[in-house]
């Protein structure tokens, strides 16, 4: 098997990745809280774990997949304190607050599909892991990581931080962390402020609410993700990626909790996107450059000049390593459609074939030097470089029919499988199939009447009319059926 390199943001370096289970991957990601619709920074990380996923599977290992919904739990500050982000979208919407969970998963589904994202193995909600997420609290309230306040459960970060090191991800300090944290004001609660919510009571009008030994309440964010990645993948599985906005606090969380009520920190490698800005700046609603999904794709922000298709998104996406940044502006969206159809071009230009076909040295360096950055922390920015260098072996004219079908070979399984671009305009030609199919329904149910009448005449003059089309059609007991040579 190709080695693969990952940056391990525990480690801080470049591993060669290897699996627990030889031949196998467990790998969890953060998904979205679905309370709105899904925006430029969940296109990043969809992606992103999309290509991971894709690059795990074509060099051969089994993968399990695991990307959660957030549908309970994450408040709007400080992610545990505040009003309930779903509970609050239902109040304003007057709906059932899993109205809105299932309205905005299914609307991720649909922009994820059509960013080609492939579907995860298993996509669990938080809110059907309540119990598990009880018992992981029982278990780290008797390890003595975390205490009971007013019918909350809070987690003890300074005294887990005397035995453990809390901040071994972010690599921050416990004061460091005091510095960006609000103010005790109003979160009497706590302890301290760097304490996070493993369950908080519900208030009377709270209506997301379940019971628990400690009362009526709902599981802190943090805790779903440690639940629901060691319930599917193992106490310890291989890799866990986000956003980078994730690391901390989530992810630290995240470790502090499966320390404290496993004793294992459970991830082998811990994998980061980094964040989209527009034009410079952070992505925010009060900076009204906040762009979804099908508002990018329908061209209907203020801030666009045109729409731009999910396929020149995810190219876009691709052209930038997943640890830097990407700056989001309608020349660089611009300039990332032009380079996916001449990508797209030259990948129609190679024709049909699907046979193997030894490649000259050339040809075999430029594939494995593509493969080599993929396999080199995900380089899909130097991959896509040295595509575009049998971009312009295909121009050029002159390839030999091996080299032309091992380049074919070669973008169908790497350009189409791998980095998960699809031909658009293949997709417009898939519509032609389509119309046709219906236009062949009308042509046979027409030619079935003449027949019906004995006029053979007309019957056999439809017949050779198609084919003189290329379309052959075959009368068979169940009627007649056709094919395009
Ligand atoms: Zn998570």
């Amino acid at each position: 098997m190709r080695p693969l390199y990952l940056t391990n943001t525990l480690s801080r370096n470049k591993e060669l990745f290897k699996p627990i289970h030889e031949g196998h991957v467990g790998m969890y990601v953060c998904g979205p809280t679905v309370y709105g619709d899904a925006h430029l920074g969940h296109a990043r990380p969809g992606v992103t774990y999309d290509v991971l996923f894709r690059l795990l599977k074509y060099l051969g290992y089994k993968v399990r997949y695991v990307r959660n919904i957030t549908d309970v739990g994450h408040l709007e500050h400080d992610a545990d304190e505040g009003e309930d982000k779903i509970a609050k979208k239902a109040r304003l919407e007057q709906l059932e607050p899993m109205e809105v969970v299932q309205y905005y998963t299914e609307r991720y589904h649909e922009a994820m599909r059509l960013l080609n994202v492939e579907s995860p193995s298993i996509e669990p909600r938080a809110s059907g892991h309540i119990i598990e997420q009880i018992e992981t609290i029982k278990k780290i309230l008797e390890a003595g990581y975390a205490y009971e306040s007013n019918g909350s459960i809070y987690f003890d970060v300074r005294k887990y931080n005397r035995d453990h090191n809390y901040g071994i991800l972010s690599g921050r300090t416990l004061e460091a962390t005091l510095e960006g944290t609000r103010s005790l004001d109003g979160q009497g609660d706590k302890r301290a402020p760097y304490d996070f919510a493993l369950w908080k009571k519900a208030e009377p009008e709270h209506i997301m609410r379940w019971p628990s030994p400690w009362g009526d309440g709902f599981p802190g964010w943090h805790l779903e993700c440690s639940v629901m990645g060691a319930k599917y993948l193992g106490e310890e599985f291989d890799i866990h990626g986000g956003g980078m906005d994730l690391m901390f606090p989530h992810h630290e969380c995240e470790i502090a909790q499966n320390v404290a009520s496993r004793g294992t920190q459970g991830v082998h490698y811990w994998v980061h996107n980094n964040m989209i800005t527009i034009n410079g700046q952070k992505m925010g609603k009060s900076l009204g450059n906040f762009i979804t999904l099908p508002e990018l794709f329908g061209g209907s922000h203020p801030k666009l000049t045109q729409a731009y298709t999910p396929m020149t998104v995810r190219f876009f996406i691709l052209q930038a390593h997943y640890r830097g940044t990407l700056d989001f502006s309608n020349e660089a969206l611009q300039a990332a459609e032009k380079g996916y159809k001449r990508l797209m071009q030259a990948w129609r230009a190679l024709g049909e074939g699907h046979q193997e076909a030894s490649p000259s040295p050339e040809v075999q360096a430029l594939q494995d030097a593509v493969l080599d950055a993929l396999c080199d922390d995900l380089n899909t920015p130097i991959a896509i470089a040295h595509l575009f260098d049998a971009v312009k072996l295909v121009n050029g004219g002159s390839l030999t029919p091996a080299d032309k079908a091992s380049l074919k070979l070669f973008f169908d399984d790497v350009v189409g499988g791998v980095l998960g671009l699809k031909d658009e305009e293949a997709g417009a030609s898939g519509k032609a199939e389509k119309a046709l199919d219906g236009v062949m329904g009308l042509v046979l149910e027409a030619r079935k009447k003449a027949r019906e009448e004995k006029n053979w005449a007309e019957s056999d003059r439809i017949r050779d009319t198609l084919a003189s089309f290329g379309i052959t059609v075959k009368d068979t007991k169940e009627g007649a059926t056709w094919n395009l040579e």
